[in-house]
């Protein structure tokens, strides 16, 4: 995922035989305070163990965050993927730490893919049976054909030619024109309004709705920035996906357990577990300033330590209902970014079955008895997992978002299950899948964890400055001392929410910047994100829009008249506001 907001080759970055930059000696073993242990915490907190500080881990819930692999009872090695479970191969710097952790993957079983072997989608009452796209009706052809013929109208294929040949300059001419003009605009207004699908029937809109492309049903999307849209499929994220074999928990714990080669000050050997003697420290309550240079963080015991520098990976909602955070250590406008953040919802319910059934053939039609399933109905998506010759096989259900997944919130994990089956009842009638369901199931809904509370951003129209207030807080130099020090990475701070990929390199960033702040600095031949960050990081835009503009020259133009009007009458003094109070004037 190279760029498009910032074209920075992190992969590049954390493989060179350079490694990632210098700590100054004196400051090695210096503790550093990182909230969280998901990817983000943990990648940062590795990192940063290699430069030779020594990061102290609070988490308050699970580690791995929303990497969580959750066993079924009984079934070794047997899991359901409660948060990321698919991972497109352009996630590179990601890969990095899989491959590093020499964990297995292989091909997800996305809709029409080999993996998935057969896929049934199910509208309106209508069932579809198909390997690939070619197998169904004209329809999903015009619909997939409209897709790609709209996305070329924002210049698609030059964007992706531009980012698979990392050139900069083109990536950043291309995308920087798409950000203003797309910044106030939904995912639904560009399928609405693209000549492609202008020229079709509701229904086609419908159907993409519910099919969507690469990974399902892009619906709950619909009312999202466009600009969130477009990185997705730009950067190959809803492509060519795989998943962990055993769960991506293993990742997280793995790089908590592993022992890091080439470190700084740290003897062979070292990892984060071993310098946390085994476990995290308990979540975060209360992070305030003390004295001019230090931040105290107190756990949920009372405990308070104190830091030079912090970094937060939590969502940045619990700044203001988990964690008693002082105000002035982030400006008002990164507050306002922090607390607008928006997230989806989303719920999955997953049960563990006797074998994997689903590949029998069912000797009337000769098709599988069922495949991986999009429909319109509750369940939206179901994905079949085959976990090998004598394991049992696991049923996702249903994983759904936004609205769908508020159907299920109030709902008890039985209750779940028992809905889900009803509705593929209907699609399956002589499927009894219930007589081949082993074990408890598991369900999750992530907005209703307190550690969490929704599944990950999913930006708004509008959302795109607070994005890049918070996407570039890692560069502190220009910030007032009372508010340097104090970090954020996640999913959250990510241009590409919802793939782990954009979090990590969140978290390198913030790697970068303590370095930075700690008196540190990269190698010459490898140059960091922060070393480059002012020639090709993500464009601001201006406080002004464009009808404010507009306003404010009608503004200054009135201003003028009546300044020389007000000239004429005795004793009025015509005073010029400044540009501040004149912004207050813009819609
Ligand atoms: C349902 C779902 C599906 C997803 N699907 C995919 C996918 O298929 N592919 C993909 O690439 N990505 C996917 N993602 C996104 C991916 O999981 C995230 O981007 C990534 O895991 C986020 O990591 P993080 O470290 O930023 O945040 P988190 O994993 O949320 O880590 C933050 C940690 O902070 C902890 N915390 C909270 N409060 C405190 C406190 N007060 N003190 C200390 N710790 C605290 C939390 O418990 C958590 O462990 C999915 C996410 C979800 C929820």
């Amino acid at each position: 995922m190279f760029g498009p907001d910032f074209p920075f080759p992190f992969d590049d970055w954390i493989t060179h035989p350079a490694g990632l930059g210098t700590i100054p000696a004196g400051r090695h073993g210096e503790e550093v305070a990182v909230v969280g242990a998901g990817i983000s915490g943990l990648v940062a907190a590795y990192e940063l163990m290699r430069l030779g500080l020594k990061p102290v881990v609070y988490e308050a819930s699970r580690m791995g965050g929303r990497l969580r692999s959750q066993a079924f009872e009984g079934a070794d090695g047997v899991v359901a993927e409660l948060g990321g479970m698919r991972f497109p191969v352009s996630s590179t710097s990601f890969y990095h730490y899989v491959d590093m952790l020499g964990l297995q993957t292989r091909p997800f079983p996305n809709p029409l893919t080999e993996a998935a072997g057969s896929t049934v989608i199910d509208l309106e009452g209508i069932t579809y049976y198909a390997r690939t796209l070619e197998d169904l009706p004209p329809l999903f052809t015009e619909v997939a054909y409209a897709w790609a013929q709209a996305l070329e109208e924002v210049r698609y294929t030059a964007i992706q030619d531009a980012i698979r040949a990392r050139d900069v300059r083109t990536l950043k001419a291309l995308w920087n024109d798409l950000v203003p003009r797309w910044d106030d605009r939904t995912f639904y207004d560009f399928v609405a309004s693209s000549k492609a699908f202008s020229s079709l029937s509701f229904h086609h809109r419908e159907v993409f709705g519910q099919v969507g492309f690469g990974t399902g049903g892009w619906d709950s999307d619909f009312p999202n920035s466009m600009l969130e849209i477009f990185r997705v499929v730009m950067t190959n994220c809803d492509e060519n996906q795989r998943l962990v074999a055993g769960g991506a928990e293993q990742i997280p714990r793995g790089i908590w357990r592993h022992p890091a080669p080439r470190l700084a000050h740290w003897p062979a050997g070292t990892s984060l577990a071993s310098l946390h003697s085994g476990a995290p420290r308990a979540g975060v309550a209360r992070i305030a300033r003390e004295g001019d240079d230090r931040l105290a963080v107190t756990d949920a015991w009372g405990d308070t330590r104190r830091y030079a520098t912090v970094l937060v990976t939590c969502q940045s909602w619990l700044l203001t209902t988990q964690i008693e955070c002082e105000e002035s250590l982030f400006s008002h406008k990164i507050w306002t970014a922090l607390d607008r953040t928006r997230y989806m919802q989303s719920s999955k319910t997953f049960v563990m079955v006797d074998r994997p059934f689903w590949k029998d053939t069912d000797p009337r039609t000769g098709r599988d008895v069922m495949s991986m399933t999009l429909t319109d109905r509750l369940t939206r998506g179901t994905y079949l997992f085959d976990n090998g010759p004598g394991q049992p096989g696991v049923i996702c259900l249903t994983y759904s978002w936004m609205s769908d997944a508020l159907k299920m919130l109030p709902e008890p994990v039985d209750r779940r299950v028992r809905l889900a089956l009803n509705a593929l009842s209907k699609i399956y009638p002589d499927v009894d899948i219930a007589s081949h369901i082993v074990g408890d199931p598991i369900t999750v809904s992530w907005e209703a964890d307190r550690h969490f509370l929704g599944a990950f951003k999913g930006a708004l129209p509008g959302h795109y400055r607070y994005n890049q207030r918070m996407y570039a807080h890692f560069m502190q130099d220009h910030m007032p001392p009372e508010q340097q020090g104090i970090f954020i990475a996640g999913d959250d701070v990510s241009w590409t929410p919802a793939w782990a990929e954009g979090a990590v390199q969140t978290s390198l960033n913030a790697v970068w910047g303590i370095m930075h702040h700690l008196g540190g600095r990269t190698h010459p031949g490898n140059p960091g994100p922060g070393d480059v960050f002012a020639d090709i990081g993500p464009i601001e835009l201006p406080d002004l829009t464009g009808r404010g503009r507009a306003s404010s020259a009608i503004f200054w133009a009135m201003a003028g008249a009546w300044s020389s009007w007000g000239k004429c009458l005795p004793g009025t003094v015509w005073r010029r506001e400044s540009p501040a109070a004149v912004r207050a004037f813009s819609p």
